[in-house]
């Protein structure tokens, strides 16, 4: 049986052509640390690294290459700048589309937070009401990664501005799958993955910081970082402050690639692809009976479609779909709680669907008609 992947929210697959290849020609032909010794393959490593950095800029649009910092993934960043920035009685606003990146720190942290909920028309209903004297920041996911909604952000940012709290943008779900513009955005970190839309391995990804919170923010881990050596104390200087430690040069090296291959063939042809693949994805599923198709309000949808089954337990139904049909998907609550409070689909979740670049058409034919068969 041919395997069908439709969990690219999780994490992608297939993964960019040149990704694997860059990864054993690092491990094989090169295998150097970076910013420690300056013989030629370790300054090749290094100018590997520096220029995913560039890449990145381009892909975000983004001018600052020293403050694109390589974290293990969105959780690390997130983590970074929530544990950096939030003090116990403090309070954050956030989206009632939370993944638990966010939420799990928060609770941890002691911090209260208030939800800025969207209007069925998919604005946010009144969210300059959820300003406080004590509201230390803003956090909130793009799109969700349980319905495929597009939060808009652009309500949010200006009020930020004006009540001076920073923004921090979740985006594992939309970086890679919909274009993003630092300017645009407006926002103060962009946290983004590398093994989802970027197309890269497992273990990467990173944060964007404007130079006012990278400032402010300090570090979650210390130590070595190959500069100023001689000194105690860990250096203010960018990226250095953020990326103590060997980063995972191998990961590094094929994220390369992958954003080579992503900025070469365009995010917004990548973008249109998958958006016509959500769309039939949606229509067809919201033929079948027996099921429920979640639609969640926002200013658009990446490829994330949840669906509820009517006369079958969810695990049930993600577990036959495999092994009737071949196709992978994701059961449950997808660690994001809230989405199915704020949604009406705790504590069942759903069974979700996430499209990807190299999905195709008789793909999403085979999983409607197997949804059909066990609905
Ligand atoms: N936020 C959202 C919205 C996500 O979908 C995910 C991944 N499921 C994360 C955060 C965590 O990302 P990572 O796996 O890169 O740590």
């Amino acid at each position: 049986m041919e395997r069908i992947y439709l969990d690219n929210a999780a994490t992608s697959f297939p993964k960019a052509p040149g990704t694997a290849d860059a990864m054993f020609r690092f491990l094989t032909e090169n295998g150097c640390n970076v910013n420690r010794s300056s013989y030629e393959t370790a300054a090749l490593a290094e100018d590997v690294v520096l220029d995913t950095r560039h890449l990145l800029c381009r892909l975000f649009h983004f001018p600052l290459p020293s403050h694109v910092i390589f974290t293990p993934g969105v959780t690390f960043s997130l983590n970074t700048i929530l544990r950096g920035l939030l003090r116990p009685g403090g309070h954050c606003i956030v989206s009632g589309f939370e993944h638990n990146a966010v939420m799990r720190p928060l609770t941890s942290l002691g911090v209260s937070w208030s939800v800025a909920k969207l209007n069925p028309d998919g604005h946010f209903d009144n969210p300059e009401s959820l300003f406080r004297p004590n509201t230390q920041l803003v956090v909130m996911t793009h799109a969700s990664n349980v319905f495929g909604n597009v939060l808009p952000i652009s309500e949010i940012a200006p009020l930020c501005r004006k009540n001076d709290v920073p923004l921090v943008l979740d985006c594992a779900q939309t970086a890679g799958h919909i274009s993003l513009d630092w300017k645009k955005l407006d926002v103060d970190a962009l946290c983004f993955p590398g093994h989802k839309g970027l197309l890269g391995p497992q273990g990467t990804g990173g944060m964007l910081l404007s130079p006012a919170l990278a400032k402010e923010l300090p570090p979650l881990i210390e130590g070595g970082t190959g500069s100023v050596s001689d000194r105690l104390e860990t250096p203010d200087f960018m990226p250095d402050k953020f990326e103590a430690g060997t980063p995972n040069i191998p990961g590094l090296w094929g994220l390369h690639a992958a954003a080579e291959f992503l900025l070469q063939t365009g995010v917004d042809s990548i973008a249109a692809y998958e958006s016509s693949l959500t769309q039939e994805l949606i229509e067809g599923l919201a033929e079948i009976p027996g099921i429920s198709v979640l639609k969640a309000p926002g200013m658009g949808q990446v490829g994330v479609v949840s669906v509820v089954f009517h006369r079958l337990d969810m695990a049930q139904a993600a577990w036959q779909l495999e092994q009737e049909f071949g196709i992978q998907t994701r059961c449950g609550i997808h660690c994001a709680p809230l989405a199915h409070q704020t949604m009406g689909t705790a504590p069942a979740g759903t069974v979700r669907f996430s499209v990807g670049y190299a999905t195709t058409r008789k793909e999403i034919n085979t999983a409607l008609l197997a949804v059909k068969a066990i609905a």
